[in-house]
């Protein structure tokens, strides 16, 4: 089944201690969308501007990525440009430029308005429940968020909430959202705001995933180089969401969302290993079955009485 996927599509600059790369394809929707497409079908939902290239829609045509619901408006692409510190987990954004997105008001085309899997990525809450006002009755809506939000549009927030599934947010963020400081207790007071389900990713330490009665975690691949952290959670929302898109029949069980979250965990560390998107660009399927096994291996214990 199809994954309908909108956020932000940008043109990115980012420095790292040792590299600097400007106008590089980025934004939540680029990241979620792509790594979403190796599970499932993405009808995808953005705008970008007459700088933006031509070549990345021939690009998502080829990956089957429908493209129809991408404005492309007169002005520049949103841009967005951070600086990650030595420890490559501390990031300062150095600039942003909404550009295009100042005025975007995401109009679904019909084809689109009938998915059953929604990806919310990472935009202001209030075009996230703009786009889902325009679906009929999607069967799984993912919601991913950040700081910004939680700090600038709390109250689009809180009413977006309830009408999201599961909602995906890193340790920081759920700290803020709660104003608590055990991660368990954040993960089970976010849920009392209305998401059936909670993910809280914590970076090179994996995650955690809160349903009624029930609990996981896991950890992160163990990476030895690191190159371009930019992405990851979306790159992680994304796979999440299109595993979930593209294996579940009937309805989400937490077995499903546990499977998911590793898949997420997998996309996710492939993304980093590269600037951009140009891991997830060559990655192939065979690649992300066989890191998913050993991931398996890895978190297997046995106990022996
Ligand atoms: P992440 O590393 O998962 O936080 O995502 C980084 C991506 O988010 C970059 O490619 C940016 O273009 C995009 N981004 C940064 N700020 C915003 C924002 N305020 N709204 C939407 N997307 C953003």
């Amino acid at each position: 089944m199809p994954v309908l996927v909108v956020g932000s599509i940008a043109l990115d600059t980012v420095k790292t201690p040792v590299e600097e790369h400007t106008d590089l394809l980025g934004g939540s929707a680029s990241y979620a969308a792509l790594s979403a497409s190796f599970f499932a079908p993405v009808k995808l939902v953005g705008v970008v501007g007459d700088d933006f290239p031509e070549s990345e829609f021939e690009f998502w045509k080829s990956r089957k990525i429908d493209a129809e619901g991408v404005q492309r408006v007169p002005g520049k692409t949103f841009r967005w440009s951070g600086e990650y510190a030595w420890d490559l987990n501390t990031r300062e954004t150095r600039s942003v430029a909404l550009n295009v997105f100042e005025n975007f008001q995401p109009v679904l085309p019909e084809s689109y308005r009938n998915t059953d899997y929604v990806l919310l990525a990472n935009i202001a809450p209030t075009l996230q429940a703009h786009v889902l006002d325009q679906m009929k009755r999607p069967r799984f809506v993912v919601a991913d968020t950040m700081d910004l939000w939680i700090e600038t549009t709390r109250t689009a927030l809180d009413a977006l909430l309830p009408r999201v599934d599961l909602l995906i947010l890193n340790d920081s963020e759920a700290r803020e959202m709660t104003k608590e400081t055990s991660l368990i207790k954040a993960g089970r007071r976010i849920r009392t705001f209305g998401p059936r389900y909670v993910a809280i990713k914590k970076g090179e330490h994996g995650a955690l995933l809160f349903g009624e009665d029930e609990f996981f975690s896991c950890g992160a691949y163990p990476l030895e180089d690191i190159h371009d952290p930019t992405g990851a959670g979306d790159t992680f929302a994304g796979g999440m969401a299109g595993h979930l898109a593209g294996n579940v029949k009937e309805r989400v069980e937490f077995s499903d969302l546990r499977r998911a979250m590793i898949y997420g965990s997998v996309l996710a560390s492939f993304n980093v290993e590269e600037f951009s998107l140009e891991r997830l660009r060559r990655l192939t399927k065979e690649e992300i079955e066989k890191r998913y096994d050993m991931f398996k291996l890895m978190s297997q214990f046995e106990v022996i009485s």
